[in-house]
């Protein structure tokens, strides 16, 4: 039987960035290859591909993650199996790769998902040391923020200055691999939206919304969050899958119906039997997949 892997650096319409973040997707994806070939397990390579992703600060997750107006970043993560295990951590700050954290999450199966001071507790009685993921570049992106609100940071100034759409913002990472024997792992990992109020939760941690197993397929989503767990997108794709649409008609299919409430996004999967699919609705979604 054959493998596959499939990632993600999140849908936008920076155009002028593609190059580099296609050229980054493609060297992870060798080194996500490379794993699975030197027989590392499907639940390695995917939190470790997350993990090279998180750690690259092109893309908005872990290094690199947007600041929310008050200054913090915090930050999404979900690991799903094809067997239904699952670990997820909502708005932890001060970690490197809070893929790993779900991780730790999803191995002790006892909670699923942990969230704000909990989360970062359980990390650091897990041993996972406390690390600043502020970049020049997003503080820089926060500060033009600051200047645009007045240093007001209300709800009601938040919404009535910016737009919660435009694709320029977006850029969650994400990875689905399937092994030889068919097993399948789903990984999403973000920064949330480039301004959003402290404590907003996108898709991404949350279970059918922003990524999904089963034995079906995987799935891993990006875009506006707000729009995508109205949909529970990633759950969406696989109900095409399991009625028996191609994974690539099941992408398309999924993306059709964000765009039928204005989201912009993206959605990458893999079903049971090593079909590859993508579809997304901005100008770009940086993504690499290998097979063999
Ligand atoms: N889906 C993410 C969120 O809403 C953002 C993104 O994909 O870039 O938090």
């Amino acid at each position: 039987m054959s493998y596959q892997i499939i990632l993600h650096g999140g849908a936008n319409d920076l155009t002028e960035e593609k190059g580099i973040r296609q050229e980054a997707c493609e060297r992870i994806a060798d080194e996500a290859e490379k794993m699975l070939k030197e027989n590392a397990s499907t639940l390695d390579v995917c939190e470790k591909t997350v993990c090279l992703l998180e750690n690259n600060p092109l893309f908005n997750a872990g290094t690199g993650s947007y600041l929310q107006i008050d200054g913090k970043p915090r930050m999404d993560a979900c690991l799903m199996t094809s067997k239904l295990q699952l670990g997820a951590v909502i708005q932890i700050t001060d970690v490197q790769n809070p893929i790993s954290v779900a991780r730790k999450l999803l191995e002790l199966d006892f909670h699923s998902t942990l969230s704000g001071e909990g989360a970062s507790r359980f990390a650091a009685e897990y041993g996972f040391l406390p690390k600043s993921v502020i970049t020049e570049n997003q503080n820089a992106n926060f500060l033009s923020a600051q200047k645009k609100l007045k240093g007001d940071i209300s709800y009601k100034n938040l919404i009535q200055s910016f737009h919660l759409s435009g694709a320029d913002k977006l850029g969650t990472v994400g990875c689905v691999v399937r092994d030889t024997n068919g097993l399948i792992v789903a990984g999403t990992s973000t920064g949330g939206l480039k301004v959003c109020f402290p404590g907003r939760v996108g898709d991404s941690p949350l279970v059918g919304a922003g990524n999904y197993a089963n034995s079906f397929c995987g799935v891993s989503c990006t875009g506006i969050g707000e729009k995508i767990m109205r949909l529970s997108l990633a759950r969406l794709v696989s109900f095409f899958i399991e009625n028996k649409e191609t994974v690539q008609n099941a992408c398309q299919k999924a993306i059709t119906q964000l765009g039928e409430i204005q989201g912009d996004g993206g959605v990458i999967a893999i079903s049971h039997f090593g079909e590859i699919g993508f579809s997304f609705n901005t100008k770009t979604m940086s993504s690499a997949h290998r097979e063999g």
